[in-house]
């Protein structure tokens, strides 16, 4: 059931469709809260819309073996159509959503340029988080995050240039600069940084081992930073203690209770607790540290009154509503509710929920459970063969954890086609030492910076020679999910 044009206003606020119209269910963002949301409202009566900024969704807990040359992007992100393909009451539409209006039950979305607005008459909103430099957004230039496809790709490119430029250096005698250029400087101890890390010694002692003449990849220095004094703090003292020790033998520097206080092209500065600051040269810099709510929480807020805490997360009711819109959901990073990490299960999970509420309220039941998120644990890799892993008491290690971090994993990824180019990726790089996935261009290291730059001027002008694309028009008004 696809979505129709209609120049008509729209319809007065509704949860109660009328008899033979189906219920439009608008879903904002196609990640694991958007889409777990969209697949249960697999129901008769139901017309679902998922606007994402994206045509894909993306299985961010492996974007840093895209980074790393392991996997590949479309094993990670497949297309949400392909997924919700059989699934005949879901329609995806590609969209960023700038605009919601919760008293006229309409959101506005721009794709390539043009703008449209979709009717609802429940929405759920899961548009996530994006990465945060703590107010120091300049340092994004230099250090990118790791949140999208984008961001994954532009760091494969900068993590493989930097060993090309260094063998360059070596080859014409330039070895001033070899150093810099081996330095990599992971920033932010949690998860991601330290399967970041763990694969970059990887990398750079097994996978290239052998393949440079002028330079020796394992003299490559990685750097692991943290604000916080602990790795993995929230894994609780014992793994915490034993991952520190873990990345200290895989050669990694492991430097905590050390803050960024400056970023530029060739290092960064950091700050210890007693004040002193040092200067570390690097090329390589990845940011995996903090996180922003998306600024969609800011339009709710103020329309409901609900509050958000410093990073923006939204606080939703009970039952994931937001004040005075029962129709209204938020669930998944972009919230804040106690007790609920910002881990995919907790996406998953308040995505089914917000769903059954709008099922039920549709079959005429009691709604306003309250959302009851069940932990299924926490698990990071560290290298080849080790990882952690934490469940209530349960805590395991090593090579058990490894094992379970893979099964679990490929278990999540989504879609058939995935998970077998999944395994026989890992084959390759876990059972053998390469990697498939080496291929860099210049393009995926400067688009971003460029784009930037250029700025808005440079995308309206370049809009204009996309087929199809509309740069400057009126929004055209939608209402998703209603009959050809
Ligand atoms: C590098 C990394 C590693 C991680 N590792 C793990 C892990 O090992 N285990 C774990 O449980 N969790 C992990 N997480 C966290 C987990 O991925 C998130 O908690 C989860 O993705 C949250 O789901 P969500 O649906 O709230 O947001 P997301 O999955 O981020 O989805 C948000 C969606 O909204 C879309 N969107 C955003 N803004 C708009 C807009 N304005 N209009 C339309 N669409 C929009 C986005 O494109 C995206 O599709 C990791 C996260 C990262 C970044």
């Amino acid at each position: 059931m696809s979505a129709q044009p209609d120049t008509t206003p729209a319809a007065a606020p509704s949860t109660t469709p009328e008899p033979g119209t189906p219920h439009r269910v608008v879903i904002i963002g196609s990640g694991f809260g958007g889409l777990f949301a969209t697949k249960a409202l697999d129901a008769p009566g139901v017309a679902v819309t998922m606007l994402g900024r994206t045509s894909h969704h993306l299985f961010q807990p492996l974007l840093y073996q895209v980074a790393t040359g392991i996997l590949s992007e479309g094993v990670i992100a497949p297309t949400t159509r392909d997924v919700l393909a059989r699934q005949a009451n879901a329609s995806v539409l590609l969209g960023e959503v700038t605009e919601i209006d919760l008293t006229a039950r309409q959101v506005t979305a721009t794709a390539v340029g043009q703008a449209t607005t979709y009717s609802y008459d429940s929405l759920i909103v899961a548009a996530g988080a994006d990465q945060s430099w703590f107010g120091n957004d300049s340092f994004a230039e230099f250090a990118p995050g790791m949140k999208t496809i984008d961001d994954a790709l532009e760091l494969r490119g900068r993590i493989y240039g930097a060993f090309e430029m260094a063998e360059v250096a070596a080859a014409s005698g330039r070895d001033e600069v070899i150093d810099r250029l081996l330095t990599f400087v992971v920033v932010g101890a949690g998860p991601t940084g330290v399967e970041m890390a763990g694969q970059l010694a990887e990398l750079s002692k097994r996978t290239l081992a052998r393949e440079f003449r002028h330079i020796d990849p394992s003299r490559a220095r990685i750097v692991l930073l943290d604000a916080a004094d602990t790795v993995l703090t929230s894994f609780g003292p014992r793994l915490s203690e034993r991952t520190a020790r873990d990345l200290t033998k895989l050669g990694i520097e492991v430097r905590l209770g050390a803050k960024v206080v400056d970023v530029d092209a060739e290092g960064l500065v950091v700050e210890e607790r007693d004040g002193s600051q040092e200067r570390i040269e690097a090329t390589t810099k990845v940011w995996a540290a903090g996180v922003q709510a998306n600024p969609l929480t800011r339009q709710l807020a103020a329309q409901t009154g609900a509050t958000l805490d410093r990073s923006g997360r939204i606080s939703v009711n009970p039952d994931l509503s937001l004040p005075g819109h029962p129709e209204v959901y938020a669930v998944g990073d972009l919230t804040a509710i106690d007790g609920v990490p910002g881990v995919a299960q907790g996406a998953i999970q308040g995505g089914r929920h917000a769903a059954d509420q709008i099922l039920r309220r549709l079959r005429g039941e009691e709604t306003g459970q309250p959302f009851r998120y069940f932990d299924k644990g926490s698990m990071a890799t560290i290298s080849r063969f080790r990882a952690v892993m934490k469940r209530d008491k349960i805590e395991l290690t090593g090579y058990p954890a490894w094992v379970a971090w893979l099964a679990v994993h490929l278990f999540y990824i989504i879609g058939f086609k995935s998970q077998i180019q999944t395994l026989m990726h890992w084959a390759v790089s876990f059972v053998g030492q390469d990697r498939s996935e080496r291929t860099v261009t210049e393009q995926q290291v400067l688009a971003r910076l460029a784009l930037e730059y250029l700025g808005e001027d440079f995308l309206r002008t370049s809009l204009r020679k996309v087929p199809g694309a509309q740069p400057d028009p009126a929004p055209e008004t939608m209402t998703p999910g209603s009959a050809p």
